[in-house]
């Protein structure tokens, strides 16, 4: 689709040690003459209120992660990966695509000026947002003509501080995507419906919500935030739907299982009636990494797994091992940054 894209590279810093309300932000402009872009500091964007994403929703974004590795080089992992899938999620909103290129220059030129926010402990990361949404007024129901790129970038811990404690999920009884809708992409409008479930969620005691298929509600699908990947033996299993985000991270560690420790795939569709026969359960995203499932609990039967089992313990040191530069990576997952 048509449309001006007017690119800005932003940071947003956040202390390591700050909760949420801790946001620090840093001092001096950094601006970057290039054609597609600048870098710089101002967080604030000020739009008519009848801008696109504000009246419809027109918005798509990335998560992505730039670590630092042992000998001290930071490095993208698949950031190709992110660009080809924004671009995927502008066709479904008639947001303009980017030439992947440039997506990725974005990223690394905003990682190299901030390459002191790129955590040395382990387990951390410089987390990275890249998105863009609809600018200018529109007050018919259409697409916007212009559009805002943006990617601003926030230092992550560990995923488990303090140990791993298996997760404990629910099956939801609301819906997160229609069969023919929006749940294959990374829109932020998908996010704003699963608020009310997640919050409840939380309420009742529940880490996260697994949603099924809404046609038939038999079927797994993934988690508000995450893929899922079950284990029984030497087989992985997971999920395979059109309504469910193509998960870097799922997409990694089938490799991974396949190519690196011999086992088997199956992407299918998963049957919740036979979610009680797997012995291991993880979910997997860039922000989960792999967390393990201890519970999920199905409208009062609850079906427990081994937590941190030996196979998903196994994807994740393999995993973890390839994007931290200990463990040698396929042929272009590595994007070396500096
Ligand atoms: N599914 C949903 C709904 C997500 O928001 C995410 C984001 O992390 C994932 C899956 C995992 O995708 P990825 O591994 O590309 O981060």
């Amino acid at each position: 689709s048509g449309g001006t894209i007017l690119w800005s590279w932003h940071i947003w810093v956040v202390d390591m040690d700050a909760d949420a309300s801790g946001v620090v932000y840093p001092s001096g402009s950094m601006f970057m003459d290039r054609n597609l872009g600048a870098l710089s500091t101002e967080h604030t964007i000020t739009l008519s209120e009848d801008a696109g994403i504000y009246q419809y929703c027109q918005e798509i974004f990335e998560g992505m992660k730039a670590y630092r590795t042992a000998d001290n080089k930071i490095q993208l992992f698949r950031p190709d990966c992110n660009a080809n899938r924004m671009n995927d999620s502008a066709d479904r909103l008639c947001i303009p695509n980017i030439d992947p290129d440039d997506f990725v220059q974005a990223v690394k030129a905003l990682v190299e000026v901030e390459k002191d926010w790129v955590p040395h402990s382990d387990g951390a990361s410089l987390y990275l947002r890249p998105f863009m949404f609809g600018s200018n007024p529109v007050i018919g129901v259409k697409p916007a003509t212009e559009y805002q790129f943006r990617v601003f970038a926030t230092p992550v811990g560990p995923y488990f501080k303090g140990g791993i404690k298996p997760l404990t999920l629910r099956i939801s009884d609301l819906d997160r995507a229609a069969p023919r809708g929006t749940g294959h992409v990374k829109a932020g409008l998908n996010y704003a419906m699963s608020l009310y479930n997640i919050v409840d969620a939380h309420e009742q005691g529940y880490d996260e919500n697994v949603y099924v298929d809404s046609a038939t509600r038999t079927h797994i699908e993934e988690t508000g935030g995450a893929n899922i990947i079950f284990i029984k033996g030497n087989t992985l299993v997971t999920p395979k739907s059109d309504s469910i985000l193509p998960s870097i991270t799922r997409r990694s560690i089938v490799h991974v299982a396949k190519e690196y420790l011999g086992m088997e795939v199956e992407e299918r569709d998963v049957a919740l009636s036979e979610i009680d026969q797997f012995e291991e359960c993880g979910l997997c995203g860039t922000a989960a990494v792999i967390s393990p499932v201890g519970t999920i609990d199905d409208h009062g039967k609850l079906i427990h797994y081994a937590g941190f089992g030996p196979k998903i313990q196994k994807l994740y040191e393999t995993l973890t091992g390839i994007q931290m530069g200990s463990v040698p990576a396929p042929e272009g997952w590595i994007c070396e940054i500096l």
